[in-house]
């Protein structure tokens, strides 16, 4: 088995803001039976001890920034699922009211910087040290909050030994913060340059991981191809490329136990869309009921479906729509669920109300600007709630568009549109009203889109491949068994 430690921000069920906590949620449970013991680092914070309120210290206190910190050791996930989980304990750095990155008033923690670096160099220190006389061979490192871990793995001399590997979620989110942070975080003056952790006169703690990690990785093929495109790379285009052949995109799975309709075929829908409709109190109509589950950032496109949301009513479709952040769109979307009877809009986070929309939907609207992967679209798909995505990042690898000859083969789960416009949208909405109104095409469709393999199989042989390369160990004959 090559030994792995996790280090991640968040990771379900314990804490999450986004995707990345549900694949560090389930990737190491699927790597098990691909020759690959994942371990997780996750910080202490106060809702992380409260759920584990057993867990013991198995790493000594030292100053960690400011302030002491110790390694406790708690349980990721239950009974065959279980894994091993390392707090990272530092209560002056965790142990607050708020969310993982910001405070009650919605402001970024203003010691956010210090808060992951000491998350990065933990992980370092167990990479160097072990921990519990378990060694990792290598250490998953996801988004800008693990990015100086090779960094301060070198300074550790370790970084031979253990293998690096950093995962790109979302290059909106780049670490970027001012060069006094060379000193405040303890980073090597000479790594302050163009190849290294330097960016644009700033640190960026994802160019550290980018350039100083063994490997590079990103949540689809298709995104992987796009950040290295100018329109899609956010200034980290140049910095991909010259990683060349050592970046690659290996696609998200999902929890395939957690995500699990309760129906097997099309029809068993039907309940749960009327509960819903009820929940709601959305009328019956002819129309397909849409739902969207997200963050209602400038990202997720969400000004183009305002304004095709028209398009859709005239077509007898609906909406609802759980979300919530920017105040332009929550406010949108609320003076939208005034305006149109069909159109039901809850502005927070709620997980049992997510789900009770994806088992009830018809279909699940994602019209991003850039996707790195996309979870919803693929809980849809599992759900038989067809995807409506524009085309880009992970959902141009997920969802397999009713074109004519896919639908005539029998293999089409979903709709995309392109270029990622109004009108584009208005035209695959008009197409989702003209396949909804056959029902005979949609179940169909819904039957391919529950069949689609959308859990970790392929994904964490992926990831295990990776794993073994960088290790130098050769593809494990045995992996599948
Ligand atoms: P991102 O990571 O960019 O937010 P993803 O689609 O990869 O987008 O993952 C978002 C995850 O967060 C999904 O699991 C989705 O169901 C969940 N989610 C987003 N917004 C909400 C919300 N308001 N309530 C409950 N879950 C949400």
């Amino acid at each position: 088995m090559i030994k792995v430690l996790s280090v991640t921000s968040e990771c379900v069920p314990l804490i999450k803001t986004g995707g990345l906590a549900d694949v560090a949620g389930s990737l190491p449970s699927a790597l098990a039976s691909h020759g690959v013991e994942m371990r997780t680092l996750l910080p202490g914070y106060r809702q992380v001890l409260a759920a584990q309120p057993e867990a013991e210290t198995v790493f000594e206190v030292w100053d960690l920034f400011g302030g002491f910190a110790r390694i406790r050791r708690g349980t990721l996930g239950e009974g065959k699922h279980a894994t091993p989980l390392y707090i990272l304990d530092a209560p002056h750095l965790y142990d607050r009211d708020g969310k993982p990155y910001n405070g009650p008033d919605g402001h970024d923690w203003w010691d956010n910087p210090q808060r992951f670096a000491a998350l990065s160099l933990a992980a370092a220190m167990i990479a160097a040290h072990g921990i519990e006389q378990w060694f990792p061979d290598a250490l998953h490192l996801h988004d800008w909050q693990a990015g100086l871990t090779p960094v301060y793995l070198r300074e550790l001399g370790a970084a031979e030994r253990v293998k690096t590997l950093m995962t790109i979620h979302n290059i909106a989110f780049q670490g970027c913060y001012g060069a006094d942070m060379v000193y405040t975080l303890g980073l090597p003056p000479q790594g302050f340059t163009a190849s290294g952790f330097e960016y644009w006169g700033q640190v960026s703690t994802l160019k550290a991981g980018i350039m100083a990690a063994t490997k590079v990785s990103t949540v689809s093929p298709t995104y992987a191809r796009e950040l290295m495109d100018g329109s899609f790379g956010m200034g980290m285009e140049g910095v991909l490329a010259a990683r060349g052949a050592d970046f690659t995109g290996i696609l998200n799975g999902i929890d395939l136990d957690l995500w699990k309709p309760s129906y097997k075929s099309p029809k068993g829908k039907e309940k749960f869309k009327a509960a819903l409709r009820e929940e709601l109190g959305l009328p019956e109509s002819d129309g397909p009921l849409c739902v969207v589950i997200s963050r209602l950032t400038g990202q997720k496109g969400f000004d183009l479906l305002l304004e095709a949301l028209p398009t859709l009513i005239e077509r007898g479709g609906q909406l609802a729509l759980l979300g919530s952040g920017e105040g332009y769109f929550e406010s949108a979307f609320r003076d939208a669920a005034l305006k149109y009877p069909g159109v039901s809009v809850r502005i927070g986070y709620d997980e049992a109300f997510a789900r009770r929309l994806i088992e009830g939907g018809d279909a699940i609207l994602v019209p991003s600007r850039f996707e790195p992967c996309g979870l919803t679209q693929l809980y849809g798909l599992r759900f038989g709630t067809l995807p409506l995505v524009s085309l880009t990042g992970g959902l141009a690898d997920t969802v397999i568009q009713a074109n004519p000859a896919a639908l005539s083969a029998g293999v089409a789960t979903g709709l995309q549109f392109t270029p990622i416009t109004t009108e584009a949208l208005e035209v695959a909405i008009h197409r989702m009203c003209d396949l909804y109104a056959k029902p005979k095409v949609w179940h169909q469709m819904m039957k391919n889109a529950m069949a689609q393999p959308v859990g970790w199989d392929t994904s964490a042989e992926a990831y295990a491949d990776l794993f073994r390369e960088m290790v130098g160990e050769g593809t494990d004959p045995e992996a599948d068994e």
